[in-house]
């Protein structure tokens, strides 16, 4: 199911190193660089390094490497939701139009809702699969997010991109489920991407991170500035995590999709199993979008099993897939999202990120949690 990276983008470019050298004597990664304080005789525009939340050499190392992977030039953040924020109040006054999938990642719904529409956003929901036809006259941004999370439903970027060009609309996408290597929106024609790199991009289960990429370097600028005045910085350990997490994205992809798609199809042929979701299935609804603008097809699956006690007897069985909400890690993890109360989905509904454990484990682990 894999194809090809676009030309030119492997991760591990020598150059993003530290930025420079090949010389003998370097190290291959960047340190991470501890400071808040930087010595600073005089003119405080002459030197690069004035104070720690202006700017860090391990956010430049790694901005440099994910905005040549997104196309665009990147800002990173402490989360994924601070890099959320960062393409929403720096790009909506009081009085414009936010129109945001119904059916998406429930926190950026739910800030929206408390935060920017009593400052006077208007704030307009759309389930992602009705998002191609709704009507884009007078919305300032339009959020999307593709494949959504948790129902793993695909809209096309490109289509929708030249209907909000005309329509005056800025387009951002929440890229987190696919990730610059499973997708690039700002190469189908997106404003701004967003992505929780808590989840695959640094794929160990123990940073939270985000990026925002830009196409236009003044919405960048906006979106660095923002995160100066807030404060909304991350700090040079996790960056330095981030930055390693990444080098092998690559290959953990690879195998989380591959994975992903035999677990599709095996689950989906069980008596137990009612319904599968994986856009990488040749016969999900979502497919035909997906493979017009997915490098990768990724690690999450929706399993609805035939009843709440079936989906209680996965997760409580299986042994390799463990019971923890988040996804994207190189470990299988699994959850009924109904537990929270936000997401419209049935208890028998369980989102299922595929890891990158032995497949033949993984097939064996299912077969014992399911009996
Ligand atoms: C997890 C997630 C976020 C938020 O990321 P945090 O790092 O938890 O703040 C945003 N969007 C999507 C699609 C997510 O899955």
């Amino acid at each position: 199911m894999d194809r090809p990276w676009s030309p030119g983008s492997t991760i591990l470019d020598p150059a993003d190193g530290d930025g420079e050298s090949r010389a003998s004597g370097t190290p291959f990664a960047p340190s991470p660089v501890f400071a808040s304080t930087y010595r600073l005789a005089g003119d405080p525009h002459a030197v690069a390094m004035q104070y720690g939340r202006f700017a860090n050499a391990g956010w430049q190392a790694l901005e440099r490497l994910l905005g040549r992977l997104e196309g665009g030039e990147a800002v990173v953040f402490p989360s994924g939701m601070a890099a959320a924020v960062a393409c929403l109040n720096p790009f909506l006054a009081p009085g414009d139009v936010l129109l945001l999938p119904a059916d998406g990642y429930y926190t950026i719904r739910i800030y929206a809702t408390q935060w920017l529409a009593p400052w006077g956003v208007e704030v307009r929901t759309v389930a992602t699969p009705e998002v191609e036809a709704a009507d884009l006259a007078g919305v300032r941004l339009l959020w999307l997010e593709t494949p959504s999370n948790p129902g793993l439903d695909c809209v096309d970027i490109g289509a929708l991109v030249a209907r909000a060009r005309a329509a005056g609309t800025l387009v951002v996408v929440d890229n987190t489920t696919a990730t610059p290597l499973g997708q690039t929106p700002l190469a189908l024609g997106a404003d701004l991407v967003v992505s929780a790199d808590t989840k695959a991009l640094n794929g160990h289960s123990d940073v939270l991170f985000g990026h925002v990429a830009a196409r236009d370097p003044a919405h960048a600028e906006r979106v660095r500035q923002w995160r100066t005045l807030t404060g909304s910085i991350p700090g040079p350990m996790e960056t330095w995590l981030v930055q390693r997490g990444l080098m092998t994205l690559d290959v953990r992809l690879e195998r989380m999709s591959t994975n992903a798609l035999a677990v599709a199809t095996w689950l989906r042929a069980h008596p137990k199993v009612a319904a599968v979701r994986y856009p990488g299935l040749p016969d999900d609804p979502a497919h035909a979008v997906a493979l017009r603008q997915m490098q990768r097809f990724g690690c999450l699956l929706g399993v609805t099993f035939v009843d709440d006690a079936t989906a209680r007897a996965f997760l409580e069985r299986s042994t390799l897939i463990q019971e923890a909400t988040s996804f994207g890690g190189v470990h299988s993890t699994a959850e009924q999202r109904s537990r929270w109360g936000h997401d419209a989905v049935p208890a028998r509904f369980v989102r299922l990120s595929v890891g990158i454990e032995p497949l033949a484990d993984l097939l064996a682990d299912m077969e014992a949690a399911l009996g």
